[in-house]
């Protein structure tokens, strides 16, 4: 068999990945062993525009949000699934400090920001120092996207469901030959697997686990998503994704009996209504020490490339990165210096 790539990984990155270059004439290889717990499965898919204490804009976000609304609607569109929604986040201050640092931030920038309305939550919800919203941000049904762009690409023969073995690859500078099937380049969007792997495991990731619960809420519109220490987003159907954690220092990837303690015993607080728990999530994001994704081609191996690295974004990275990706790979059209690999060459040249 042949194909112009070899894709290890059919994650949010592998999925936009694919997608692009399809859609740029190419053919592709998807090697992707099915796992119920890796980052883009657990993930709540929530593009944010504001985060942090300081309620600072992310990076690139005027750009990147609407570029992500226009790609899941195309997609989507390809697909049949509705898989974005615009929404806000409901944030209730949980000090005075942080109603009045959310105040000062409006006074001086009210892009993506609004006050709430108090009574419009009180049915539903116990808080004392009032809401503000962050809005629009995205919702976007990753887990809809990611079974139903499998099946497309099962259907164009585009998928192997197995485990990628490196040490049946076989490389050099004009191409890579993995078992039966010989393609111009192979790029990895393993996540964390990228961790234990040569060529990219140099590059400075960063290990983070995140929990969250699966969580019957009946009665809370299922509307928008909602903040208070911990994010309640709707899941499917009808359930509530609650989480999350950012855990740097961890010795399992299972979830933890502290963290559904410590959920429930804050739902229990929070809410007025009654909820119970579904089911318990974890996964490790593939995030950087300088929070910024690796995207491109080994500086020592024209034939092996990477689009990882998208840490607790990549429901808003994974689309833009990938489109730039594929363009520099059909047409060698530029990186966002930020973001390309090369700028690690002579970390990926030892
Ligand atoms: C709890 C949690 C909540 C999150 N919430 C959000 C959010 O709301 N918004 C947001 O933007 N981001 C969120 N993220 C981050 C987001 O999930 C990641 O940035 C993104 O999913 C990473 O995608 P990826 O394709 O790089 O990796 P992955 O999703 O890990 O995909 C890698 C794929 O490669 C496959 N693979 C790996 N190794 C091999 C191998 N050897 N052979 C075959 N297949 C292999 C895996 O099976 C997997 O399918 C969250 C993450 C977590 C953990």
């Amino acid at each position: 068999m042949v194909a112009d790539y070899i894709i290890v990984g059919q994650g949010l990155c592998g999925t936009f990945l694919s997608w692009n270059l399809i859609q740029q004439g190419c053919t592709v290889l998807v090697i992707d062993e099915p796992q119920t717990s890796s980052s883009s499965k657990v993930a709540s898919g929530v593009i944010n525009p504001i985060t942090g204490r300081r309620m600072v804009k992310t990076w690139m976000i005027d750009e990147l949000l609407p570029f992500a609304w226009a790609q899941y609607q195309q997609l989507g569109n390809e697909l049949g699934v509705s898989l974005v929604k615009k929404c806000s986040v409901v944030q209730f201050h949980t000090t005075p400090q942080m109603r009045d640092a959310f105040t000062e931030r409006l006074a001086e920038d009210e892009t993506y920001l609004q006050v709430e309305d108090n009574s419009t939550w009180e049915p539903y919800f116990r808080f004392n120092y009032g809401a503000a919203a962050i809005t629009p941000c995205l919702h976007i049904e990753v887990n809809a996207m990611l079974s139903a762009w499998r099946n497309v690409l099962k259907s164009k023969g585009a998928l192997l469901e197995e485990h990628f073995d490196l040490d049946q690859l076989l490389y050099n500078e004009t191409g890579v030959q993995y078992k039966n099937i010989s393609a111009s380049k192979i790029i990895f969007c393993n996540g964390t697997d990228a961790y234990d792997m040569p060529f990219f495991n140099k590059l400075p990731f960063a290990r983070n686990k995140g929990e969250a619960l699966i969580v019957d809420i009946p009665g809370l519109p299922a509307t928008d998503i909602y903040k208070h220490g911990f994010t309640i987003v709707p899941w499917s159907d009808g359930l509530f994704w609650v989480g999350s954690t950012y855990e740097w220092d961890f010795t399992s990837l299972e979830p933890t009996p502290l963290f559904r303690k410590k959920v429930e015993e804050h739902l229990g607080y929070w809410l007025k209504l009654p909820f119970s728990v579904v089911a318990h999530l974890s996964a490790e994001r593939p995030a950087t020490l300088e929070r910024r994704p690796f995207v491109g081609i080994h500086p020592l191996h024209p034939a092996i490339g990477i689009l990882n690295g998208t840490g607790t974004k990549g429901c808003s990275l994974a689309p833009y990165f990938a489109q730039e990706f594929s363009r520099f790979l059909v047409d060698g059209q530029p990186i966002t210096p930020q973001a390309d690999v090369a700028r690690f060459q002579k970390v990926l040249s030892r």
